[in-house]
């Protein structure tokens, strides 16, 4: 393990965040001078679980985020901080339903079927004015705005600044655009092990949102932060290699070049997608991406039904290659470590159910969706997914009892906020009854 005062002194860390990150996918810390790091790594940093989205009450005991300093990554923007993603424990053991430890778990499980897995992420971020009520660019205006290389060199100085930012960290980033909507972004940086994408998944959301911040603007990674445009999806490449040999196990000599354990992961994230909308797509803001009226642009580039296709763009699991599948179905509010989680038990479920995900549809969906008789269509809205999740056997199997308790807890607790909310449609729609 890193020495942590030694390496602390190599670099010119000055001070450390030691962080975890909670169940809806907020990053908390602690900021620790360096010459108190000894001691924090052995013991971890103290917080209280309740004052974060975490299953516990005021009275339970202290909470220690233990440092995964293996993880650390100097900040390129600020060299003089490290942050240090954490694993969360209390009364001397693990908290059940961290997500970073839910993602270790199933990590582990995978490994011992065999499988490592890997992962790739596609957040997609809007850059709006510091006030969060208008796009950053206010001559963003093209009505299909998607790789405007005019719009997307306005933004140089931001967008250049976060990619110099993973090349300096190694993270191998290799293309940036403009997307789909007025404002929005992508960057892409390569695939690794599902549970570095979800540390650098973390990080890059904190990267974003600080330098974005440092240009006088707001970033946000709301899934449909503007009603008429396209919105933030985050989707995965999901891949898996042989354990013994690295060998990939999604090759094959089945159609489109896949074998029939891909075939089996695509059946089986196809049948647990309703299942796991609720960590997928979790907040009330996530419905109104998928399911999506079409947007200015002509496509919403998100999924309403649960399909797969070849190399197309309007299924919930695109085939781009040989070696992995594209989930499109997650957005940007999807808790980094609880998505690769979830792709992770949904295929495994697949492998050991042997699922059959039938005949994939070679249809444009957004033209021609009811041509796909019988298509499961995906939650309506978060009381909708969130009932499936509490229903499911799969949730409870790979995520284990502490994680689905708590999770539908504090995600029905936020349905019974915004149900509290009194929205000027109601009375727009109701006062005249
Ligand atoms: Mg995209």
């Amino acid at each position: 393990m890193t020495d942590i005062g030694t390496k602390a002194k190599e670099l010119g860390i000055r001070y450390f965040l030691v962080s975890y990150t909670d169940l809806f996918g907020v990053v908390r810390s602690k900021l620790v001078p360096a010459a108190a790091m000894p001691d924090m790594v052995e013991e971890g940093a103290g917080f209280a679980g309740f004052a974060s989205h975490l299953d516990m009450t005021p009275a339970h005991p202290d909470m220690f985020a233990v440092p995964d300093v293996d993880c650390m990554v100097q900040l390129p923007w600020k060299p003089e901080v490290g942050w240090i993603p954490g694993d969360l424990h209390m009364d001397g053991g693990p908290v059940d339903h961290a997500p970073r430890l839910v993602l270790k778990r199933l990590l582990k499980r995978a490994e011992e079927a065999g499988y490592q897995v890997m992962a790739g992420v596609e957040p997609e971020f809007f850059l709006l004015s510091a006030d969060a009520t208008e796009l950053s660019d206010p001559g963003d205006i093209r009505a299909k705005p998607c790789y405007d290389q005019q719009a997307l060199m306005r933004r140089f100085d931001v967008i250049s600044g976060i990619c110099d930012c993973m090349l300096e960290m190694g993270w191998g980033p290799y293309q940036n655009d403009h997307e789909d909507a007025n404002g929005q972004f992508e960057m892409n940086w390569s695939y690794s092990d599902a549970l570095t994408t979800a540390d650098r998944h973390t990080f890059f959301k904190f990267m974003v949102k600080s330098l974005a911040e440092q240009h006088g603007y707001r970033a946000t990674f709301m899934p449909k932060p503007m009603p008429s445009l396209t919105g933030n999806g985050c989707h995965v490449h999901l891949s898996m290699l042989n354990v013994r040999d690295g060998g990939s196990i999604m090759t094959g000599d089945g159609e489109l070049g896949l074998s029939s354990l891909a075939y089996n992961i695509i059946g089986g994230v196809l049948n647990n997608a309703r299942d796991l909308a609720l960590i997928t797509n979790p907040v009330i803001n996530s419905y109104k991406r998928i399911n999506a009226p079409r947007t200015t642009s002509g496509a919403t580039w998100s999924p309403n039904s649960v399909t797969y296709g070849g190399n197309n763009r309007t299924h919930m699991i695109r085939i781009p290659g040989d070696d992995r599948i594209e989930v499109r179905l997650a957005d940007g509010a999807a808790n980094p470590y609880l998505l690769q989680a979830a792709m992770i038990a949904a295929a495994l479920d697949g492998i050991e159910r042997n699922s059959d995900p039938g005949k994939r549809l070679d249809i444009d969906m957004y033209a021609e969706g009811h041509l796909a008789e019988g298509a499961p269509k995906l939650p309506l809205n978060m009381l909708d997914a969130l009932r499936q999740f509490e229903g499911s056997s799969l949730a409870k199997e790979y995520f284990g009892d502490e994680f689905c308790t708590a999770y539908a807890k504090l995600k029905l607790e936020e349905w019974n906020a915004y149900m509290r909310h009194f929205s000027s449609w109601e009375k727009e729609n109701a006062l005249d009854v």
